[in-house]
């Protein structure tokens, strides 16, 4: 963990600190008009590698209050098992939706939870 700049006031804060002392602001608070960007596909990953890629993305974005989730997938085998796992992490209440991407079959758009 490393120190943090306040998105509100510009304050350093230690990293300790889950808010501005300062302004009250929440330490995250910008993610959530943020997209966390990852691809799972193209460095030579298996899909046990993608998945548990997947899992460590969809913690972080949690953790770090992100909107949302730009995954990319490329189009072979990766691709055609990530909505097998993207139902599971519905199911189990850990995103409230995704689609693929407008023009690129090989994105996937996830939206977190609120
Ligand atoms: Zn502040």
């Amino acid at each position: 963990m490393s120190d943090w700049q306040c998105g509100n006031c510009g304050m350093e804060i230690p990293a300790v600190e889950q808010s501005c002392p300062k302004c009250d602001t929440a330490r995250f608070s910008e993610n959530r008009r943020q997209t966390l960007v990852a691809d799972i596909a193209h460095d030579g990953q298996t899909l046990a590698d993608a998945e548990h890629m997947l899992d460590k993305l969809l913690r972080q974005a949690a953790l770090e209050n992100y909107g949302r989730i730009r995954l990319i997938t490329g189009r072979g085998l990766i691709h055609r098992e990530v909505d097998r796992w993207l139902d599971a992490a519905l199911w189990q209440d850990r995103i409230s939706d995704y689609r693929a991407e407008d023009h690129n079959p090989g994105a996937i758009l996830i939206s977190m939870k609120p």
